[in-house]
């Protein structure tokens, strides 16, 4: 959204008397700039400033006017006001649980949306987003977004500027998209940064902007950028899937080429299927076969305690996102992240609404997020999730068939220097129907530690059948909840992930 767009928003909220707009920033100073043009523009009004640390302020010069405390404040807003009156309050975050000032807020927002002759709208700017249930109904959420490409490119031309240095043209460009997906404060810290190291800002401090990306993301709480160790020849079977991946591969590396020639941004892929047979294996493949990194949205801990904290989080996620794009967005266990949408309650309603935000981002996104979800129970998920044009294909993974099972023994193997042609496959393919991919796995493990144990220089294929019997599958310890998960996947159209 341009600069433009957001205050016209801004504005419609108070024409449409919303009481409370709760604004989710940390960057109070363009919250301010913004908050005076719109007085200057379109609404005459007086603008009152609460600071939790300094009391009253005088919004001008920032100066404390009064100490008092956030309740005593309220109260002489509480009478009538025929000015127009903007309270805005600042890092009140915490205090607005309290009970009393709980009453004070709503009886300012209902006044001003019943009595004709009292105008004040109130503004709670915090990083914080905290809404006591009580007041849910009277809060509006504005979201600042993030600034625009243009408005990136102003500010680094003016920081230029301010500082007396020539930026080039092209850098500038370079230096715009990286700088993508900040907020204008945390831009300014960037600039700032590069500035003083050697009082220009140069190619070289690119490298300087992608630690602070990292810095972001380990700050967000909510995502972990994951290590590269899986390449996707380290996934056994599973072909058709692996095609698939590495044409969008191909198309990625020639994204430029690709769209002028009217071919789709590569949106992502959703992988369900029966545990321990490389969906999570292939997400982080995904990511080396692209040559991008790989992060991880851990959606359980969106859930915020607060109304609106949980979509305020989801939204930042997804602005990491795309600030560290291109890379690999991988939603684990989808499934427990959005159960319970649709059914009404608290957390519910919370999960509809994050799940209805995300949805609406994968549909719209044309950036080059490649989000990777993976699930083995789709039972709790809603159709609308599996739907066309939400990813771009789901694929299905069952358990390994004989060549797969042939391929991944092989992996595993040689991945511990234990290969050997002697090695009679046929004999362990004919034992291991029904295996996964991670019982394949223990069972080289545990042979090759028992070797080691025992003194042997090689491991045989006796040995690997010893250990086959005496390995329980997750086909078969789990056998109930395979069963309703075939159930629940034949309901849906997947493409299946290994050729017939
Ligand atoms: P879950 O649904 O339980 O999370 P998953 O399908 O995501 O299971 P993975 O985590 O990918 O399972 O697999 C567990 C481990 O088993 C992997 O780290 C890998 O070592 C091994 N494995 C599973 N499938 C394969 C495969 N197709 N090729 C090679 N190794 C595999």
């Amino acid at each position: 959204m341009t600069e433009q767009l957001q205050l016209n928003k801004l504005a419609s909220y108070i024409d449409a008397l919303r009481p409370i707009i709760y604004v989710p920033t940390f960057d109070f100073h363009a919250f301010d700039a913004m908050i005076e043009q719109l007085r200057n523009e379109s609404i005459d009004c007086r603008i009152c400033e609460y600071n939790e640390g300094l009391g009253m302020v005088d919004f001008k010069t920032k100066k404390s006017s009064l100490s008092l405390t956030l309740d005593k404040f309220l109260r002489s807003y509480t009478l009538s006001q025929k000015r127009t009156k903007f309270l805005v309050l600042k890092d009140v975050h915490s205090s607005i649980s309290n009970p009393v000032i709980i009453s004070l807020l709503k009886s300012i927002a209902l006044r001003n949306q019943y009595d004709p002759d009292y105008n004040v709208t109130i503004f709670i700017v915090s990083s914080v987003l905290t809404i006591p249930p009580e007041l849910e109904k009277l809060i509006t959420i504005f979201d600042p977004s993030l600034p625009s490409k243009d408005g990136i490119k102003d500010l680094i031309i003016n920081f230029a500027k301010a500082n007396k240095f020539n930026i080039d043209e092209t850098f500038s460009e370079e230096l715009t998209w990286s700088l993508k997906g900040f907020s204008e404060f945390e831009i300014t810290q960037i600039l700032n940064l590069a500035y003083q190291n050697s009082g220009t800002i140069e190619a070289r401090d690119l490298g300087l902007i992608i630690e602070e990306k990292e810095q972001i993301i380990a700050k967000s709480g909510v995502l972990e950028i994951l290590r590269l160790d899986d390449s996707i020849d380290d996934v056994g079977g599973l072909d058709r899937m692996k095609d698939w991946l590495r044409k969008k591969s191909k198309v990625l590396d020639r994204l430029n080429e690709a769209v002028k020639y009217g071919v789709d941004i590569p949106k992502g892929l959703m992988i369900v299927g029966m545990p321990g047979c490389g969906k999570s294996l292939t997400a982080k493949a995904t990511a080396k076969l692209f040559g991008v990194p790989l992060i991880r949205l851990d959606v359980g801990k969106l859930l915020g305690k607060y109304v609106g904290e949980s979509e305020s989080n989801m939204r930042r996620a997804i602005s990491i996102a795309e600030a560290i794009s291109p890379c690999v967005l991988w939603v684990d266990e989808i499934e427990k992240a959005f159960s319970g949408i649709g059914q009404s309650g608290g957390s519910h309603e919370v999960t509809t609404r994050l799940f209805g935000f995300f949805l609406t981002w994968l549909q719209e996104k044309d950036n080059t997020v490649f989000v990777v979800a993976t699930s083995n129970d789709i039972s709790c998920l809603p159709p609308e999730f599996l739907r066309k044009g939400r990813f771009d294909e789901i694929f299905l993974v069952d358990f390994p068939n004989a060549d797969e099972r042939k391929s991944i023994f092989e992996i595993h193997l040689k991945k511990r220097g234990k290969w050997s042609t002697d090695i009679d496959v046929v004999q362990l393919l004919k034992k291991t129907e029904g295996f996964s991919g991670a019982d394949i796995e223990s069972i080289v493990k545990n042979t090759i530690e028992n070797a080691f144990l025992s003194g042997e220089k090689s491991i045989g294929t006796e040995d690997l059948i010893q250990e086959i019997k005496d390995t329980k599958p997750i086909s078969e310890s789990l056998q109930e909840k395979i069963k309703d998960l075939r159930k629940s996947l034949e309901r849906i159209d997947v493409k299946k992930a290994s050729y017939e």
